[in-house]
């Protein structure tokens, strides 16, 4: 996947300096050239430093319970009555995939902004949703449901030498995550579907191009 992204970019003109350490910037006023371990300089305008962030959580210390965000329940509300938490801070209880995480990601924002919302209106209903987010790069748009950590098997559908292609990551048959870019819309409504319901598939039948993905639905007994 990251060699069909860095061929796209490389299409657009984008160079990759890869295991490149920076050791300077320099410049006046503004950034104009940037100083590598192997002793190149490369000149520039402008420094994008990809680098993560964390969540600012010590104002919160002796407030509301804190580690790597703020702690909520399955509820989206912390340890103090009436306080709740969403988004890219909150650490909350993943019902789907059993294990706390912190998304930061806009879908997940937005839909645990609209869940505390709703319980906060009195519909005491546990949060329950598949991490998903997209974004764009060029003319592109791509999108990833779901957690691959635990997977055991990733099948890929389409071709990763195109603009193109979705891949799809099992654990013990179940399907765990899905990534999609430029593919038919049947594949992006059953990704989040099947992760949310833990849906067990046919790897085979899943990797078969031609063939639905409808058609690596693996029924369990009494379907
Ligand atoms: C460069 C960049 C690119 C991104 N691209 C994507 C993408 O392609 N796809 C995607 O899904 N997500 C993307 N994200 C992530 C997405 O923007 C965040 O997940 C989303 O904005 C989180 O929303 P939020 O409401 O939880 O937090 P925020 O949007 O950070 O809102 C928190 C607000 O609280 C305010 N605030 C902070 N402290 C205080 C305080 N003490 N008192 C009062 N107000 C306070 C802040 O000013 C801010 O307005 C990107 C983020 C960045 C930075």
């Amino acid at each position: 996947m990251s060699e069909a992204f860095e061929r796209y970019f490389a299409k657009h003109g984008v160079h990759f300096e890869k295991k490149a350490t920076v050791t300077a910037f320099r410049g006046d006023d503004t950034v104009t050239s940037v100083e590598l371990a192997d002793g190149r300089t490369l000149p520039c305008e402008m420094v994008v430093a990809g680098i993560g962030v964390r969540p600012v959580i010590e104002f919160l210390q002796g407030s509301v319970e804190v580690d790597d965000g703020v702690i909520v329940n399955e509820y989206l509300e912390t340890n103090v009555q009436g306080i709740f938490a969403a988004g890219d801070i909150a650490n909350y209880p993943d019902l789907i995939f059993k294990k706390r995480r912190r998304v930061e990601h806009w879908d997940n924002a937005v839909s645990q902004g609209q869940h505390c919302a709703r319980v906060l209106m009195g519909k005491r209903e546990a949060f329950r949703h598949v991490p998903y987010f997209f974004s764009d790069v060029f003319d592109l748009s791509y999108e990833f449901w779901g957690d691959p950590a635990d997977s055991d098997q990733v099948i890929y559908r389409g071709s990763l030498a195109g603009s193109s292609f979705s891949v799809w990551w099992l654990r013990q048959s179940v399907l765990v995550a899905a990534f999609v870019i430029g593919r038919p819309d049947e594949e992006r409504e059953i990704a989040p579907q099947w992760i949310e319901s833990s849906q067990r598939v046919s790897a085979e039948r899943l990797g078969e191009e031609r063939t639905p993905v409808a058609a690596a639905k693996v029924s369990t007994s009494g379907e």
